[in-house]
């Protein structure tokens, strides 16, 4: 038999999505994948190898990784029966996507976080993406349409939003989770893996309400993105269901011991988000002195940039050593940039070679 015959058993949504739009590109300065540029600290690693190497390797972890849920719990001011962890956030959207999105609706809005799209499309979801304004705030509207047409289904919220970097009014996404509560059906998620950076925080809309899910990460502003940590805040009984959707023993030893030393250090990750916000600003500053681009405003460690031209920006970028990520595909994105926020001198480096970048980039 043929591989092609033997593909024909893969199911044909599966077939139809594509991979994750992901390249590997090494240059001096990465500002593709909004990591913190700063390396989990130091004195922390050395705790945390330590910590490690007391634990028996050769036996399973805790069933689900119940003491760090106890840790993120009480990090959180949260009911660690609500808290569901597994290897990053990106896993939690496949398993909500499970839970609730399996032959119903995937609502969100265009453009979008990739993984929601992608997962909809291998579950066999009816995805549903409302337009985002033109200034890139929510079509509260629009979106509250849908939900009163009706789910089962998902609906995420992202907030601040990812790829635009937007925080909206905390009225519009209070007004939708209402509205998804209120016509029933709909699954709430509200990821929240930039929040760090944007003074917003909506633990509150979610505690009680077993319809609502917030996601949050240790791979952005905790300096962990090699560990894969990430965490569902919910009600018991929606930890529940979804916690059986979680393979078992599914978060290692190592990563368990990692972040519960970082939970025991929080105080990092204040000072680096503050550091992150001060240079958000100078560098959004200092483009605006830019002859062609226009860059956004930004609520996250990442911003937009507007080119003339993203592929020669982009190409252009690398050829000085500089690393963004290209979003010029999407719906209301031509032309457009992202570009992490990295140290002040990688920072420099992205000014330095953005101004050199003119007339036809
Ligand atoms: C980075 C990011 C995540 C985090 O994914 P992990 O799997 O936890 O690394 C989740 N949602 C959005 C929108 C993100 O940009």
């Amino acid at each position: 038999m043929t591989t092609r015959d033997a593909l024909a058993a893969v199911r044909e949504e599966v077939r139809r999505t594509p991979a994750y739009p992901f390249t590997r590109i090494d240059v001096p300065v990465k500002l593709d994948q909004n990591e913190s540029p700063w390396d989990f600290p130091e004195n922390l690693k050395k705790l945390a190898t330590e910590r490690a190497m007391s634990r028996a390797w050769n036996r399973y972890p805790d069933l689900n990784a119940d003491t760090l849920a106890e840790r993120i719990g009480a990090y959180e001011g949260w009911d660690p029966r609500g808290v569901v962890v597994t290897p990053g956030s990106n896993v939690l959207i496949k398993l909500l996507t499970e839970l609730g999105g399996i032959n119903r609706t995937v609502l969100t809005v265009k453009p979008t976080f990739a993984v929601y799209e992608l997962e909809a499309m291998m579950l066999g979801a009816r995805l549903v993406e409302v337009p985002l304004h033109d200034d890139f705030s929510l079509d509260a509207s629009g979106l509250e349409a849908e939900l009163r047409k009706g789910g089962p289904g998902l609906v995420y919220l992202t907030q601040p939003h990812a790829p635009t970097g937007h925080l909206d009014r905390e009225d519009d996404v209070v007004r939708l989770a209402n509205a998804a509560s209120k016509a029933g059906g709909w699954v709430t998620v509200l990821d929240e893996a930039y929040y760090q950076y944007s003074g917003s925080d909506y633990r509150e809309l979610a505690r009680g309400h077993d319809d609502r899910v917030v996601l949050r990460t240790f791979s952005k502003a905790w300096g962990l993105a090699g560990l894969r940590l990430g965490y569902a805040l919910t009600t018991p009984a929606m930890a529940t269901e979804l916690q059986k959707l979680v393979p078992a023993f599914n978060v290692n030893a190592l990563t368990q011991a990692v972040v519960e030393v970082a939970l025991e250090h929080p105080q990092y990750v204040r000072e680096r988000a503050e550091a992150t916000v001060r240079e958000r600003e100078r560098v959004l500053k200092a483009l605006e002195a830019h002859p062609t681009w226009v860059a956004y405003p930004s609520s996250t460690n990442f911003f937009l940039v507007r080119t003339p031209n993203a592929e020669e920006a982009y190409k252009a970028l690398i050829s000085k050593g500089v690393l963004p990520r290209r979003q010029d595909k999407q719906h209301l994105l031509a032309g457009c940039l992202r570009v992490a926020l990295g140290t002040p001198e990688e920072n420099d480096r992205f000014l330095e070679a953005a101004m050199q970048i003119q007339a036809n980039g």
